[in-house]
């Protein structure tokens, strides 16, 4: 599933690719889509610019000129300047330039908003702290610490922090040398501050490799992102911890898979 780093390559792609494009055409393959933006809101873009592109959390926010398309690429979901197997949008530009969500499981959603009414659309309005921006300080991620709940499950929780899932939430703890089944009030305040810094710092890192590319995921070019090669504990049980040779464990935490060092993360 896309998390942070690889929303935001696709978003730095879209940018790249599309800002300024006129939107000619909107073909729905896959009627599914429709549920939160419906046809005539959809052709209501005809004409309209791409001014702008945006992320928050794991959204990505398409504003044509004051109505936006905020897509959610969910497990499987992909933007791509080609059609390919599991088409179910196309969005057609000027200068035949392209847009096509290809999704193999059909969970990515789409909807229709008015950009002065971003701020109020649910689903973003019930994301939580975003790294990268001024409200990611040290005092307002204490404050998602005050909890008696295990730390890696609340690293998950959109509403709390958005952009982690489950690749990258692994890394983090990793980083910051703390075990996945730690509560979170638990957290010295050099593990919460440890903490803090590990997150921007190793989305940075993937985003500057364009993100992880394990099954699914492409960038708005089509491309695979690198990140998975400098991954040390996601998906590695049993091969030696690169910091200390201990063998990598695995538990199964809230229907997810975490990865741990035992003797790294305390
Ligand atoms: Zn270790």
């Amino acid at each position: 599933m896309p998390e942070l780093p690889e929303v935001e390559t696709i978003r730095r792609g879209l940018e790249e690719g599309l800002l300024g494009a006129r939107l000619s055409g909107v073909e729905v393959r896959d009627p599914r889509l429709l549920q939160d933006c419906s046809l005539p809101e959809l052709e209501r873009l005809h004409g309209r610019a791409l001014k702008r592109v945006a992320r928050r959390g794991k959204f990505l926010i398409l504003d044509f000129e004051g109505r936006a398309l905020v897509i959610h690429l969910r497990m499987t979901g992909k933007l791509l300047p080609q059609e390919e197997e599991h088409t179910r949008l196309i969005l057609n530009f000027s200068e035949g330039k392209r847009l096509v969500l290809d999704d193999p499981r059909r969970f990515a959603t789409l909807a229709c908003v008015r950009a002065d009414e971003l701020e109020g659309f649910e689903p973003l309005r019930r994301l939580g702290l975003e790294p990268f921006t001024p409200g990611y300080t040290f005092e307002n991620f204490r404050k998602i610490l005050e909890t008696n709940r295990e730390i890696k499950p609340l690293l998950l929780d959109q509403a709390k922090l958005a952009g982690l899932g489950n690749i990258y939430a692994n890394e983090v703890l990793f980083r910051a040398g703390i075990h996945p089944l730690r509560r979170a009030n638990s957290l010295s305040p050099e593990e919460a501050q440890r903490l803090f810094e590990a997150i921007p710092e190793l989305l940075e890192e993937a985003i500057a490799l364009q993100g992880t590319t394990i099954s699914d995921y492409r960038t708005a070019t089509g491309e695979s992102g690198s990140f998975q090669l400098f991954l040390k504990v996601y998906g590695r049980a049993g091969e030696p911890c690169p910091r200390c040779g201990t063998p990598i464990e695995q538990l199964s935490q809230g229907g997810r898979s975490s990865y741990f060092c035992p003797k790294c993360q305390a």
